[in-house]
């Protein structure tokens, strides 16, 4: 291990859901339906200790997150601690906080996997493609940093193309990412995963090399894990626990009671996270959320990758803005991202400093 620090936390707000993608185990879930949304006052001592703990990223997930009704005020207390944030939705209830949340969210991401609605609605079981469309030119109008989430998999690799030409007329950026694997599910061909890989240096188009490679290779090795849940990932339940060793995966929910930064330091974190990665199921899951949020975590064989997909990340997000106060906002975010993972480097090439 090089350095492993926490830098990033997916908090699921909500599991409740209003769509029924065909790749997703949430809306399958009947166990999850009862569970209640994350509380604001939870959220906020868990945001405080995430702070404390040097959490820069916080991804509020789902489900669909905007149907928590407390969100707007959660975004913009996270916002108010300086989080990078990235709030990923279908659109569907988007319109109607627009305005509220517009000065809270660093990455709005917008999940599009077809520009047919009736494919659409296969995909994603609910009749929501105009409601997308909207919302995405709503946020547009109101100078959003938009990322549309594109989710390849055997049935939709041909839409591709057209998302990218879609976005790149729009100007905005376009995630093109495989498929996962939810242990039950089907993956995506490996040719056309090196498809994906190929979009890599087309504007407005971010792609995750390490993520890739990472699918390529055959995902987590449990004899060599790459994953990083529980040690510089954190992932938070609506019912303000945390999913151990991931969401994924549910082993145990350990109760945080506005213990996080203890619970943390404490010897017990340290054996309920010991073999993230290293249990039989983790054999070949390929989950990006746990592998990597910051390139210079761990110097491993992904790090080339990781550090060419951040440089085209940020490039990216370059090309969209002017060169007003904006980019400066953009960069200074980027470095608060990146900031805990340059420290080592500093030490190393600074001993004196350390
Ligand atoms: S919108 Fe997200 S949480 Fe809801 S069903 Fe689709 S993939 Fe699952
Ligand atoms: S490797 Fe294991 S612990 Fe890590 S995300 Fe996958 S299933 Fe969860």
């Amino acid at each position: 291990m090089f350095y492993e620090k926490p830098h990033s936390c997916n908090y699921w707000v909500t599991h409740r859901c209003d769509s029924k993608c065909v790749y997703c185990n949430v809306w399958r879930n009947p166990s999850l339906y009862d569970i209640p949304d994350a509380k604001f006052e939870d959220v906020k001592t868990n945001l405080i200790d995430l702070k404390k703990l040097g959490i820069k990223f916080v991804d509020f997930t789902g489900g669909e997150p905007l149907l928590n009704r407390e969100l707007p005020k959660i975004l913009k207390f996270a916002r108010e601690l300086g989080f990078f944030i990235q709030l990923t939705n279908n659109g569907s209830i988007y319109p109607q906080v627009a305005e509220e949340i517009k000065n809270s969210v660093s990455q709005l991401s917008f999940s599009l996997d077809t520009l047919d609605p009736d494919e659409y609605k296969k995909i994603r079981g609910i009749d929501n493609f105009e409601n997308v469309i909207k919302s995405i030119k709503i946020a547009k109008d109101l100078k959003q940093n938009i990322v549309i989430i594109c989710t390849v998999t055997d049935n939709n690799i041909n839409n591709v193309p057209e998302i990218v030409e879609f976005c790149k007329n729009k100007k905005i950026t376009v995630f093109i990412h495989p498929v996962f694997k939810y242990f039950d599910k089907k993956t995506l061909n490996k040719e056309y995963v090196k498809q994906i890989k190929k979009y890599f240096w087309h504007p407005f188009v971010r792609v995750d090399l390490s993520d890739l490679k990472y699918y390529l290779d055959g995902g987590n090795n449990i004899k060599k894990p790459s994953c990083k849940a529980g040690k510089s990932v954190f992932a938070i339940t609506p019912d303000n626990c945390l999913f151990v060793p991931c969401f994924h995966k549910v082993l145990q929910n350990v109760e945080i009671n506005g213990n996080l930064y203890a619970l943390y330091h404490s010897e017990k974190w340290k054996q309920l996270y010991a073999d993230a990665g290293k249990y039989d199921f983790c054999q070949g899951c390929n989950l990006p959320c746990y592998l990597g949020a910051s390139p210079l975590d761990k110097i491993d064989r992904y790090f080339f990758q990781e550090i060419l997909s951040y440089f085209k990340v940020l490039a990216e997000r370059h090309r969209k803005s002017k060169i007003t106060l904006s980019t400066f906002y953009t960069l200074q975010q980027f470095y608060q991202l990146l900031h805990p993972s340059l420290t080592p480097l500093s030490v190393l090439l600074n001993p004196l400093k350390a």
